[in-house]
């Protein structure tokens, strides 16, 4: 079997704390030179998969192989250590050695000190912009040079398979950006095969090739991200990639009729409840009524609603305006729906816009009657 000549499998596992089932049933393949995002929220159980899989905790239920090792087996009762897994481990709080500079720092954990080891820590420090301070001390060192020489320590011992737990999590938003792209970079120069645990959505869309989105113990979707995001599974992984309204329906004649159009519902049976999700970045305005359907804030022309909606509020992001307006017939919906508009779109609180709504970033769902 070609697949199991390298990369990490974890085949149905599943993690009990006192009877709370943190994961159930859990099978994951990633390959060598793979990058996989475990994406969910807190407490859905990704942080438990990470740990069980490294080693930190002991199987309870299934199996780990690292290539063609098993390296942990509940019916046997076998249980590698994780530093005779073959891996790195790089977790939230990425403690380095105080006593020792970024270059020991990175040098810790290899057996044998070659020069061909030597030539790699400085390609890695010229890789991830930190070779001016490969003698300093961690404290002299901004929290994303220290996240930089952590993931360093933990690729030096070429691990086969890389274990990262919310790596950016200390980082503010315009360092994060950069130490993502240098990580990725790092990651596919290596051919590590990494699996990476985060509760960002943007993050798990920048930096996998794969995403699972996890939901209380199990993967809910597992796709490529711009599936994951425009193909979700369900309710739940629509609203966790982003916000998202709602507004409800029944389908009649294969459509659903709602305030802000009428959606194919073909897919659904006659007389279905139905919850309609769109993304606000999938809302295009115009101001009504005299700009009309010619002059849409947003992307191409279509049909628009010939019915105008009351503004409430419009307030710039810079690159994009956030417009905020007022649906009539509220009934079961929401009274407020959100617009992503790109560029300034602002008109004054209390003007009408007409709308129009891209079906490819909408959903419609079968309503889960909660
Ligand atoms: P977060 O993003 O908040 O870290 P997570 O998705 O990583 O969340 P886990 O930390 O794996 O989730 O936790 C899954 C469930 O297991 C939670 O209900 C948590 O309370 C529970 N749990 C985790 N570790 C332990 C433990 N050592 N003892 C008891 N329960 C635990």
């Amino acid at each position: 079997d070609p697949a199991m000549s390298g990369g990490l499998h974890i085949n149905n596992l599943s993690h009990d704390f006192d009877g709370l089932a943190a994961v159930q049933g859990v099978s994951i393949f990633v390959a060598p030179g793979e990058v996989i995002c475990l994406l969910g929220p807190s407490g859905c159980g990704k942080t438990t998969l990470l740990r069980v899989a490294a080693g930190l905790e002991r199987i309870q239920r299934g199996q780990i192989h690292i290539g063609k090792t098993i390296v942990a087996d509940a019916a046997t009762g076998l249980h590698t250590p994780p530093e005779r897994r073959g891996i790195g481990l790089m977790f939230q709080d990425y403690a380095l050695f105080p006593h020792l500079n970024v270059r020991d720092n990175i040098r810790f954990g290899i057996g044998a000190d070659t020069h061909e080891r030597q030539l790699w820590i400085n390609e890695a420090l010229k890789l991830m912009d930190i070779e001016t301070h490969a003698e300093n001390f961690p404290h002299t060192l901004s929290g994303g040079q220290q996240q930089r020489v952590a993931l360093l320590r933990a690729l030096a011992p070429e691990p086969s398979v890389l274990f990262l737990d919310e790596p950016f999590s200390g980082l503010d938003v315009k360092r994060r950006a950069q130490v993502r792209q240098q990580t990725l970079a790092m990651l596919k120069e290596t051919g590590v095969a990494t699996l990476m645990v985060t509760h960002d959505p943007e993050e798990a869309m920048f930096m996998a090739d794969r995403i699972l989105v996890m939901r209380e113990g199990r993967i809910v979707q597992d796709g490529i991200p711009i599936e994951i995001y425009s193909e979700p599974a369900d309710p739940f992984v629509a609203s966790f990639l982003g916000p998202i309204n709602i507004l409800t329906g029944i389908v009649a004649g294969g459509h659903v009729v709602t305030p802000l159009g009428t959606f194919d519902a073909t897919d659904f049976v006659e007389d279905d409840a139905v919850e309609i999700l769109i993304r606000p970045a999938g809302i295009q305005l115009a101001a009504a009524p005299m700009e009309a359907a010619d002059n849409l804030a947003n992307g191409p022309k279509l049909p628009t609603t010939k019915q105008g909606f009351e503004v409430i509020s419009a307030r710039p992001l810079g690159g994009v305006s956030l417009v905020d307006f007022k649906l009539p017939e509220a009934g079961k919906d929401p009274a407020i729906i959100e617009a992503r508009i790109p560029g300034n779109f602002l008109p004054d609180p209390g003007s009408q816009v007409i709308v129009n709504v891209n079906a490819n970033e909408t959903f419609i769902f079968k309503a889960s009657g909660e």
